[in-house]
């Protein structure tokens, strides 16, 4: 496996990240809603570099990709969505392909009544997006190419590695 980001680089971006995100929901009603299973890294790692009083929730999204590496029909499970009435949401994911899955996620979440509704992901493939919604913070922009590690899946394996690779044909 190519490796396309290493674990500095990425400690790096989501230090920078949480200090923007400080800056920008400072007296906010905060509650930072990570979409599993791909955000739990990037969700846990960006939580202890946002120094200020914030909840933390989780919402299930899935669009069953399994043994393939292209998108299916999305399906959201609210029933982990914690109270989010009147609350700043910042919705974190670990990477906006078709963007399909986080603008699905921000409207759905409108239904629920926060003040407003945020997008930050580790990564995005800006030349895949297929929707008129682009995420409000990110980490790195990366190519048109399959990428596992830091959260990210092919089949489910893979999430635990510290950092970004590529999945080849020959790794499939
Ligand atoms: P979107 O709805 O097309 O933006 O896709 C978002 C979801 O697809 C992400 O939450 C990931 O779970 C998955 N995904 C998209 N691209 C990749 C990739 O390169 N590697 C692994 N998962 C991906
Ligand atoms: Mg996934």
């Amino acid at each position: 496996m190519r490796r396309l980001i290493d674990e500095s680089d990425i400690r790096d971006e989501v230090t920078a990240l949480g200090k923007q995100i400080a800056d920008d929901f400072q007296g906010c009603p905060l509650t930072v809603l990570g979409v599993v299973t791909g955000s739990i890294i990037l969700l846990s790692d960006l939580i202890r570099k946002i120094d200020l009083q914030l909840r933390v929730g989780l919402i299930q999204a899935s669009s069953y990709r399994g043994r393939t590496t292209k998108p299916g029909e999305l399906t959201i499970n609210t029933e982990l969505l914690p109270d989010i009435e009147g609350r700043d949401v910042l919705l974190v994911d670990d990477i906006f392909d078709t963007g399909r899955t986080l603008s699905g996620l921000a409207e759905t979440i409108k239904h629920h009544g926060p003040n407003s509704v945020h997008t930050a992901v580790l990564l995005w493939k800006e030349d895949c997006s297929q929707v008129q919604f682009e995420p409000d913070y990110h980490c790195f922009k990366i190519p048109e190419v399959f990428v596992v590690g830091y959260g990210l899946d092919y089949n489910d394996d893979y999430r635990h590695l510290p950092y970004i690779g590529v999945l080849e044909e020959s790794d499939l």
